[in-house]
């Protein structure tokens, strides 16, 4: 059998009544997930779809989408995750570049303009509560299989198809029990898509180890009243989600400790962690372990970990993303100096990397290099390293620019502003002239709740000039324009793509 849904299965033989899904008022337990995925995993064993074709799995977070990944694993078929929010170019561009064999639609969606089958929500509701539930085991997704594929959110080109095995899947929720150690007691929250893979670092370890996922929707997110209601009222223990969504619930006054004393693990992932956020949370939740965590949807999930204690505060302006996983191996390529620091492209080789894009060969051999007989892969991220092998995040290799000859890290820029009282919020971004060389720079600024009612032209020249303080004249953005919210890509983090777009439109 594959080995994580042997290790869901024995706890749901353990433990059925125990409760593995709860959002608002819908709560299922591993019994429920364990038989209605067998039941999905018969019916499409019955429709003898080509072996190893992949199979597309649309809907928002319901419990049913985590039944029906299960049920395409068991039938030995990977899934993929598509929300339900995307729209039809994307839809149909996954299905082009994938080629499933079939479309599991929990959605009421009825038009996607493909030719795939698609199976509609009744049936499958119908399947779920049949009697039929038999399944050949043996013909299961196997270690090196896909288990799921993830396409990437490019805002430009083509999506890719991450193809992520049960193998690097083991390896990764091996590392998060030892890092993290969930437990069956353990509530974890799940707020990512399922088209973001942040939401299998709730998941899989929570139903590998009989946790129950506490699971935060998008359309609780969307409405601020609701999500005030369901941040204060959580059950969660640990926490998971990217920076900028914790940013956004330190508005509601009563998330502290005192409201929530049983979460007491914060795990961030998918963007920088800054100093200020990181400061906020021990302060609000004080004695909470606070994780930073890295790694792109091609290492499967997450590859580095620190804790952020205030010890590590005190050290470091910039906060580190922490060591990589032991069983990994890194190198640093086209190094620069930099500030007496050494700064390169991070590569990385072990079990957590990816085979490549799914029927993408080019963009595959683009970003997976072979080395001395490993597959290394090209992470687009600048690191720097420590004697102790502490890793610092220092912007992706796309976001760097030349301005007058100057090179200048984007994500840089918004560190230091972030360092300052005043500044909540930033994201700077180029903008371009006729002959595509970047003559400004903007960083666009949400100001601290104390600084709201300011006049800006003053607030402008105030925060130059303390910048100017310890930042090379080069790096002070040309122009700061005041914002009230920076835009958020669906996957919850801050959208600097589509700044640069709208900024050069
Ligand atoms: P994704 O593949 O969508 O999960 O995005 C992965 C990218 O998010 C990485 O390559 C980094 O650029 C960025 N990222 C993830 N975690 C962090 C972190 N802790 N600090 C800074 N950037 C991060």
């Amino acid at each position: 059998m594959n080995k994580i849904i042997d290790r869901i299965t024995r706890i749901a033989q353990t433990n059925p009544d125990k409760v593995c899904y709860h959002n608002g008022d819908v709560t299922a337990t591993y019994r429920d997930l364990d038989s209605q995925s067998d039941k999905i995993a018969s019916f499409i064993q019955e429709k003898f779809l080509p072996q190893g074709s992949p199979i597309i799995i649309f809907g928002g977070q319901q419990f049913e989408m985590l039944v029906m990944f299960l049920g395409a694993i068991k039938s030995g078929h990977a899934y993929i995750p598509v929300d339900d929010g995307s729209d039809s170019d994307r839809i149909k561009q996954i299905n082009n570049v994938a080629k499933p064999s079939l479309v599991l639609n929990w959605s009421d969606k009825d038009d996607f303009g493909i030719e795939t089958p698609i199976i509609a929500k009744d049936e499958l509701a119908s399947v779920m509560n049949s009697d039929h539930d038999t399944y050949d085991a043996t013909l299961s997704v196997g270690p090196d299989d896909n288990f799921y594929i993830i396409f990437t959110s490019g805002t430009t080109g083509t999506p890719k198809g991450v193809q992520i095995s049960t193998n690097n899947l083991l390896d990764f929720v091996d590392w998060v029990d030892a890092e993290y150690k969930y437990t069956s007691q353990t509530h974890v929250m799940l707020q990512a898509p399922f088209s973001f893979d942040l939401s299998v670092f709730s998941i899989y370890p929570g139903l590998t180890n009989g946790a129950t996922l506490e699971v935060l929707d998008k359309e609780t997110a969307k409405n601020l009243a609701k999500l005030q209601q369901a941040i204060i009222n959580t059950e969660a223990t640990t926490w998971i989600s990217t920076p900028s969504f914790f940013e956004m619930c330190l508005f509601f006054k009563d998330f502290n400790s005192e409201t929530l004393p049983n979460l007491k693990k914060f795990i961030f992932c998918g963007e920088e962690l800054t100093h200020v956020t990181a400061d906020k949370l021990l302060k609000r939740f004080e004695g909470a372990e606070l994780y930073n965590t890295y790694g792109p949807t091609e290492n499967t999930v997450a590859i580095t970990s620190i804790q952020i204690t205030p010890q590590i505060l005190d050290l470091f302006d910039r906060l580190p993303i922490g060591y990589l996983k032991k069983n990994m191996e890194h190198k640093l390529a086209n190094v620069e100096e930099k500030d007496g620091e050494k700064v390169g492209e991070l590569l990385v080789s072990g079990p957590d990397v990816s085979k490549g894009y799914l029927n993408n060969p080019v963009q595959t051999e683009k970003a997976f290099e072979s080395i001395e007989g490993k597959t290394f892969y090209h992470t687009g991220d600048m690191v720097s390293e420590n004697e102790d092998g502490l890793l610092f995040y220092k912007g992706r290799t796309d976001f760097q620019i030349k301005m007058h000859g100057y090179r200048i890290e984007l994500e840089e820029v918004d560190s230091l502003l972030s360092n300052l009282e005043e500044v909540k919020q930033s994201c700077t971004v180029p903008l371009y002239n006729s002959k595509k060389q970047v003559n400004k720079i903007i960083a666009h600024i949400v100001l601290d709740e104390k600084y709201q009612d300011v006049d800006e032209k003053e607030m402008s020249r105030q925060i130059k000039e303390e910048l100017k303080q310890n930042t090379m004249e080069y790096m002070i953005p040309n122009i700061l324009k005041f914002v009230k919210q920076l835009p958020i890509s669906k996957n919850g983090k801050i959208d600097r793509k589509a700044l640069i777009g709208e900024v050069n439109a």
